[in-house]
């Protein structure tokens, strides 16, 4: 609620509590407990001041003040505790919630160019993924907005932007990791259809007949290979070699993660 006749001066004192999964997003002082006690102008909304601790919105799965759920619009009120959880896995961006009544049409991705390699192995698992090096901040938002997209990033500044409804700040920096992270988080593991995406251009891959594309093949994967795929925009070949040695790393990685996950869970479950 809008405070009316404030003054310019006039600040409230509210105590926000994160959630430990968000608490390495915060500065070292508030690391350690996840609590900030702060002053905020009336007019403040908490999804800004939220993001002035560096918590990019679309990290934010739910916010409660002492126990009822509020939007991101919502204007504090002097003393108020409000708590910030974060997304919790499977993350389905497809039904709607208070904080996301825009809900998209099916899981497809958009990244930045800091995490460019975790786009191609999204594509390598058959995920549709956008990803066009030449665009800047501001066309990356809106086309993940126009799209309907998922913004993947590690810059908290394009994820804090209004326009994104949907995003993720990406936590590790091994691109491989990072494909475990976003499978984890979206719940995708059964939906990786390896070969059925081109790894340069997005674009869906086709059988193509071996005799047609004999003069394109190097001898040896002439020699070896049976099967292969086109992809019909950018003309490039693939055939299991190609894929087959970093799936398999990459299934490897995501098993490990996906267990260690399990494992945190179910401790989590045992304690409580
Ligand atoms: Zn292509």
């Amino acid at each position: 609620m809008k405070l009316i006749g404030a003054s310019a001066h006039e600040t409230l004192h509210i105590t926000i509590r994160f959630h430990r999964h968000l608490r390495p997003l915060l500065c070292p002082a508030h690391r350690q407990d996840g609590l900030v006690d702060l002053k905020v102008k009336p007019w403040a909304s908490i999804k800004d001041v939220v993001e002035s601790l560096q918590v990019p919105h679309p990290e934010v799965g739910q916010l409660l003040v002492y126990g009822r759920p509020v939007g991101f619009s919502y204007q504090a009120h002097e003393e108020d505790l409000i708590e910030v959880l974060p997304l919790v896995p499977p993350v389905d961006p497809c039904t709607p919630s208070l904080l996301r009544p825009e809900v998209l049409t099916g899981i497809r991705f958009i990244v930045d160019a800091n995490v460019a390699r975790l786009g191609a192995l999204l594509r390598m698992a058959g995920l549709d993924t956008a990803y066009l090096p030449n665009l800047n901040d501001t066309n990356i938002a809106a086309m993940a907005e126009r799209e309907g997209r998922i913004l993947l990033s590690r810059d908290r500044g394009l994820l804090k932007r209004k326009i994104v409804t949907h995003g993720h700040l990406v936590r590790s920096q091994q691109p491989e990791v990072q494909l475990a992270e976003i499978v984890h988080l979206y719940g995708l593991k059964d939906l990786l259809q390896p070969f059925s995406r081109c790894m340069q251009c997005n674009g869906l891959l086709a059988l193509v007949e071996k005799s047609t594309i004999l003069d394109r093949l190097e001898p040896l994967t002439r020699k070896y290979y049976k099967t292969f795929y086109l992809c019909p925009s950018c003309d490039k070949i693939y055939w299991s070699g190609s894929h087959k040695e970093g799936m398999n790393r990459i299934l490897a990685t995501l098993k490990n993660t996906m267990k260690n996950a399990e494992t945190r869970h179910a401790l989590k479950e045992h304690k409580s």
